[in-house]
C-alpha cells in the first residue's frame, strides 16, 4: 500500500524530467502502480480512511511522482459525495481544449508541494484527451471544471511542470479578471 511518504517532494530532481512513453503490454510493476495509486486516491479522498493510514488527500497522481518516469497518471475524481470517478490515462494527449480558462480560487494542490502557495494557475474550462487504458485500447475522455485541471496538472507532470511554474512570480493573481474562479 502506498503512503504519503512515497510520493516525491517538488525538491526531487525526477519530477523534473519528460516522462517517456509506455510500450504495450504494460509490466507487471506498472499494473501494480497503477492500481497502488487508485487505491490511495481513493482512501485519500475517503476522510476515515484518510485518516487511518494517515494519506493525504489527492485526487490525481502521475507515475513521476512515484519516481518512475513513464507517461501515465490517475485521477479519482469525486462527482458526487461518496461516488468516485476513475481515470487510468496512458500516453495521453490533450487533443481539444476551451477558449475559456479557470483557476481554483484557493490556489492548486499537489501531493509533491507541501507548502502554501498563493496565486493562479490559469486552466482550460474544459480538456479533452486522447490516451490508452490499462488493455491499451484507445480512449478519449472529457473533462471540466475541477476534472479538467485535474487532466491539465497531471499531463503537466509528465513533461516536468509542476503548478507552481503556471504562477506568475511578479504578480501571482495576473489576468484574474480574465478568469473564472471555481
Ligand atoms: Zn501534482
Amino acid at each position: 500500500m502506498l503512503k504519503t511518504k512515497d510520493i516525491l517532494d517538488e525538491k526531487n530532481k525526477i519530477l523534473r524530467t519528460v516522462s517517456k512513453e509506455v510500450e504495450f503490454p504494460l509490466t507487471e510493476k506498472d499494473k501494480k502502480t497503477i492500481n497502488d495509486m487508485i487505491e490511495y486516491l481513493t482512501n485519500s479522498q475517503i476522510e476515515e480512511l484518510a485518516e487511518k493510514y494517515d494519506l493525504r488527500p489527492g485526487m490525481g497522481m502521475a507515475a513521476v511522482q512515484l519516481g518512475i518516469p513513464k507517461r501515465y497518471f490517475v485521477v479519482v475524481h469525486e462527482y458526487e459525495e461518496g461516488k468516485f470517478d476513475t481515470y487510468v490515462l496512458i500516453n495521453p494527449k490533450i487533443i481539444s481544449n476551451s477558449e475559456e480558462r479557470i483557476y481554483v480560487t484557493d490556489g492548486e494542490g499537489c501531493l509533491s508541494v507541501n507548502r502554501e502557495t498563493i496565486g493562479i494557475t490559469p486552466r482550460y474550462a474544459r480538456v479533452t484527451l486522447e490516451a490508452y487504458d490499462m488493455d491499451g485500447n484507445k480512449i478519449r475522455v472529457r473533462g471540466r471544471e475541477e476534472l479538467a485541471i485535474a487532466f491539465q496538472h497531471e499531463y503537466d507532470h509528465l513533461n516536468g511542470i509542476l503548478f507552481t511554474d503556471k504562477i506568475d512570480k511578479k504578480n501571482p493573481f495576473k489576468d484574474e479578471d480574465k478568469m473564472r474562479g471555481i
